[in-house]
């Protein structure tokens, strides 16, 4: 079974085509500047096909697709015969609500409870449903599944999801704390169970997704019981350039002193502000060590609170559940930056965590991070979201 898994943003769409009796990614590609003008990268992963990486006029979605099913099956970049040798489409899905606790085979029902999630995630959720329609369009009615990014985490119970604002407030708008990068935690936390040879039910596990956008989740015997991010993707830890956690007063006070529109502020709180903007020097963790390292203080004091934050949340975690097992890092910064693990692992020496310098020092590969008598073992496991997507898609279309 083949499987095309997509993940559509506004004007971008990425893709990996994988062989589900290997799990192999047979190709894989980005569509830029969806819209605008168009540009497709294509990749082939099996058969030494060369890359293809042009540009190609896509006014919308549907132009993307097309050129995407065209470069999988042709004689020069392809991997596959014919459009027929897909066999079904695995879309990332933002936002689901508390509608969908798990991935679903989508029909007519399932697109319109999507669109009902859009004041939820007004950015994500419409470029989504656009990538469906587009492949509909395309590929007619080869099965396709969506896969929430929210979806695990709706196992958090009631008092790890509500705001204490007025409970009318939930009940009539839906304001709580959804979650996201479910399908990341899902991943590396299953994926640690494996490697640690114990039933996930048997573990409680903290997963650090450390990217661009970070987030933190507490997963006790397999279900997420909390999570950092809340009911947008804007809170938490101090992220790239999104603020995390933030007293409301002071969102009033800027609005106040400086005349800024409710649009305007949001823009600085997301596009601004974490690292980039303690720093002012960058959003990418590793400009940023190279300027702490070359004395920039700022630098250093934006690298500091991130790993603060990091162990302050997931220290609250081990507090939510009792204990801890594993503690697991991924994403860009969790795989890349060993002294960032280093530095946070630090904090946790209270738990009995030992690091051992040579296995953290390795990168690319799922592993231990931790000295074999640590009490509490920690992982770096390098995350696959489309995997599990395209896994999803597959148990599901059958
Ligand atoms: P992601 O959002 O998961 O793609 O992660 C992107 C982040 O990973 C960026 O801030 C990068 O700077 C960071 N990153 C990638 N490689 C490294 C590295 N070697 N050291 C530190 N940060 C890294």
């Amino acid at each position: 079974m083949k499987i095309l898994v997509i993940n559509a943003g506004s004007s971008s769409l990425k893709y990996q085509l994988i062989d589900m009796e290997t799990e192999a990614v047979m190709a894989k590609g980005l569509c830029e500047r969806i819209g605008i003008d168009g540009h497709l990268k294509h990749t082939p992963l099996v058969g030494g096909k060369p890359v293809f990486n042009e540009d190609v006029p896509m006014p919308t979605h549907s132009e993307a697709i097309a050129a995407v099913i065209d470069k999988l099956t042709s004689a020069e970049y392809g991997v596959v015969g014919s459009m027929k040798e897909i066999d079904a489409v695995g879309h990332r899905v933002v936002h689901g609500g508390e509608k969908f606790a798990s991935s679903v085979k989508i029909d007519d029902e399932v697109i319109a409870a999507i669109e009902e999630c859009i004041p939820f995630a007004p950015l994500h959720n419409p470029a989504n449903i656009t990538g469906i329609n587009a492949c509909k369009a395309v590929m007619g009615d080869v099965p396709m599944v969506a896969v929430f990014d929210t979806a695990f985490h709706q196992t958090m119970p009631g008092k790890a999801y509500m705001y204490a604002v007025p409970y009318e407030y939930y009940k009539n708008d839906g304001i709580r704390r959804y979650g996201f990068h479910g399908t990341s935690h899902r991943y590396v936390s299953a994926r640690c169970a494996e490697l640690m040879g114990k039933p996930i039910e048997e573990l409680k596990i903290v997963s650090c997704h450390m990217g661009n956008g970070s987030s933190i989740a507490a997963i006790d015997h397999g279900k997420c019981v909390d999570t950092s991010m809340g009911f947008t993707p804007l809170v938490g830890l101090p992220m790239g350039t999104r603020c995390g956690d933030l007293d409301a007063g002071v969102i009033q006070f800027i609005m106040n002193k400086y005349g800024y529109s409710i649009d305007e502020m949001l823009n600085i709180l997301n596009k601004k502000s974490g690292v980039l903007g303690v720093s002012g020097v960058s959003s990418d963790f590793r400009d940023l060590d190279n300027a702490a390292a070359e004395g920039n203080d700022r630098a250093r004091l934006a690298l500091d609170m991130f790993q603060y934050w990091v162990a302050k949340v997931a220290g609250s975690y081990v507090a939510a559940m009792n204990g801890v097992d594993a503690i697991v890092f991924t994403a860009g910064v969790g795989e890349n930056s060993k002294e960032t693990r280093a530095a946070i692992a630090k904090y946790f020496g209270y738990l009995g965590v030992t690091i051992d310098e040579a296995a953290n020092a390795k990168r690319g590969e799922d592993v231990m991070i931790s000295t074999p008598d640590s009490k509490v073992k920690v992982f770096v496991i390098p995350t696959n979201e489309e995997l599990v997507i395209a896994r999803d898609t597959r148990d599901i279309v059958g």
